[in-house]
Parts: C-alpha cells; structure tokens; sequence
C-alpha cells in the first residue's frame, strides 16, 4: 500500500511558516504584506475559492482586500482598478480571479498586473522566466506539486516523470519545473498514444486531466510516486484523475484528490505573496536557491 502525500498536513506546515515570515517582516519593518484580489461577476465556484484565500492570508496576517466588481464591468474600469493596485505599495500581491464574464478579455487583464505582484504566475514575462529556470513568481498548483515531493523526499533528479496535461496553468509549468530539476520529462495530451505504456514507466507521474479515471490500474509502475492534480465531480461526490482504489497498491506515493494538491495550491498562493513582497523591497532576487529548490 502507498504512502498517502497528505496535502492538508503539508500545507498547514507550510501556512505557518508563512504565518512566521509575516510576523518577521512586520517585527522588522512595520510593514504588512498585502494581497488584493478582483473578482468581476458572479461565479459561486469563484466565490468559493476566494472565500477560502481569503481565510488563508487572514491566519497567515496576510491583509487581503477584496475588489468584487460588477458583471457588466468594462475593460476599461478593470484595467483602471489593476493600474491602481499596481501603483499601491500597500499592494504586494495581486490575484484576478478567473473567469471572467465572455466580455471581457482575461489575457489582456492578466497582461497588464505588474509581473512582480503576479502572485498566479501568468503573466507572459513570468512564463518565459520559468521557461528559462530563472522563475522569480511561479503559477501556484505546479510549485504546489513539487513541494509535495519534495516533502516526502521523492527524488526528481533522474527520475523518468511523466505529466499528463498540457495546460498552461498545470501541464507545462510542471514539465518546466521537473526537467529543471533534472527528471527526463514526457509531457503526454488528449493525442498521445498508448497512454498507458508511457505513464507506467514513471517513476513520478503527475496527473492533469479534468477526467475521473484517466489513469487506472496497470498504467502506474510499482513504487511510482502519484500526483493527482485532478478535480472533477463525479456522483456528486469530488474525486480527482486517477482511480486511487485501482492503483494505490502499486504506486509507492499518491497524492489523493480531494486533500493533496488542492490545499497546496492556496498555500502556494500565500507564499508567492509573501516571495512578491520580499522581491519588492529587494529582500531577495530570486524565488530559487542555489539547487533550483524553493527558498523558503
Ligand atoms: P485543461 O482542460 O486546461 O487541460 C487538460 C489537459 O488534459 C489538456 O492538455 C488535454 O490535452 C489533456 N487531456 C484531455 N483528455 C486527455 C486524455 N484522454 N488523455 C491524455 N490527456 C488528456 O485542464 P487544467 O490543466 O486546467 O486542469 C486539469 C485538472 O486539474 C482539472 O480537473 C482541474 O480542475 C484541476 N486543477 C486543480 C487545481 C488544484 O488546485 N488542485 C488547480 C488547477 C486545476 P489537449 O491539450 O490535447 O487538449
């Protein structure tokens, strides 16, 4: 039976040593460390995560403000609102909530925060730095999924890792991170052929479908380390890519889903806004240490 990656756990260590940081940062400067974050219309799923960020920082002393704009916001008013933040110093991080209502254009947003407060990592400047390994703020699930092996001591130098998906927000950033850690990577998709007979020559597999059950038993290699990135409602109940009862008796690490990478990812969030904040007043220059690990 695997080891099971408990997220939670790992992410409530992570949560207080954020919570330490911001209490140094303001020991020694006076200085709080403040995230805001836009949400235009009205998405429950949305309100949700946000309600969740939102309870994060307030226990990490993290200030974070909320700008909820209405659905018929114009692109104008949001980039008026982003031009601001980006001007506040009081603002360290700044996190758009996607989607968007179809009216407004996301990238054209996502384009104009300040790429050093892009606390999700999307803007196109921070792609290509992570492209180049010289990440400064990275998207938060994939940093989120090495850190989980990391923990665990799951090494990443050598290993074949295999990443199903290539999103821009969870596949290619992942496939990035791991080959920069020195794993040989295989990035498969919805064309790759026989799935199976290349994720079950992984010895790190990380998972981002949108599918329940995209990789099953006898597509996993004994003592694999799973990382189910997955999050889709099945039966009314969360369940995550893989099928965790079929291949948990292989693989020797599997992240569940709900409970691996889902906390992570919010965690991951608060510690980018703290990196953004220390970047900003030249604390550090980079969000690596010297062997391409996160600095804590
Ligand atoms: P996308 O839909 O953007 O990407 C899905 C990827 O899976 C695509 O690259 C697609 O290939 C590939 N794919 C689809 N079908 C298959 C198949 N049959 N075989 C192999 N590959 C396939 O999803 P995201 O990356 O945004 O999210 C993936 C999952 O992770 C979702 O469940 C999402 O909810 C979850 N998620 C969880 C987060 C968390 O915090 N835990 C954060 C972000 C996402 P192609 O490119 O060819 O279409």
């Amino acid at each position: 039976m695997a080891v099971i990656i408990d997220g939670k756990q790992v992410a409530a260590e992570i949560r207080a040593e954020i919570k330490q940081e911001v209490e140094r940062i303001g020991d020694s400067s006076g200085e709080k460390v403040g995230l805001a974050v836009i949400m235009v219309g009205d998405f429950p799923a949305s309100k949700v995560y946000v309600r969740l960020k939102e309870k994060a920082c307030a226990e990490a002393g993290i200030v974070s403000v909320q700008h909820n704009l209405p659905e018929d916001t114009s692109m104008d008013s949001l980039l008026d609102l982003i031009d601001d933040l980006n001007a506040d110093i009081a603002v360290n991080g700044i996190l758009l909530q996607l989607p968007l209502p179809d009216a407004l254009d996301a990238n054209e947003a996502l384009d104009r925060i300040d790429p050093g407060k892009d606390v999700d990592g999307f803007h196109p400047l921070n792609v290509g730095l992570l492209s180049q390994n010289l990440a400064t703020l990275a998207p938060c699930t994939p940093t989120g999924c090495i850190e989980l092996l990391d923990r665990y001591k799951i090494p990443i130098e050598g290993a074949n890792a295999v990443v199903v998906g290539r999103s821009n927000i969870v596949g290619k950033p992942v496939a990035a991170m791991l080959l920069h850690r020195n794993a040989t990577v295989t990035i498969c998709h919805s064309r790759t052929r026989d799935l199976g007979k290349i994720t079950s020559q992984a010895d790190i597999l990380v998972v981002a479908v949108g599918r329940p059950n995209s990789i099953t038993e006898g597509m996993v290699k004994k003592g694999a380390a799973v990382i189910d990135v997955g999050i889709n409602r099945l039966d009314n109940k969360l369940v995550g890519d893989v099928d965790f009862n079929g291949v948990v008796d292989t693989c020797g690490f599997i992240s569940p889903a709900p409970g691996g990478v889902g906390p992570m990812t919010i965690a991951m969030l608060l510690s980018n806004t703290v990196s953004a904040y220390k970047l900003q007043r030249n604390l550090i220059v980079s969000l690596l240490d010297g062997s391409g690990r996160r600095r804590k």
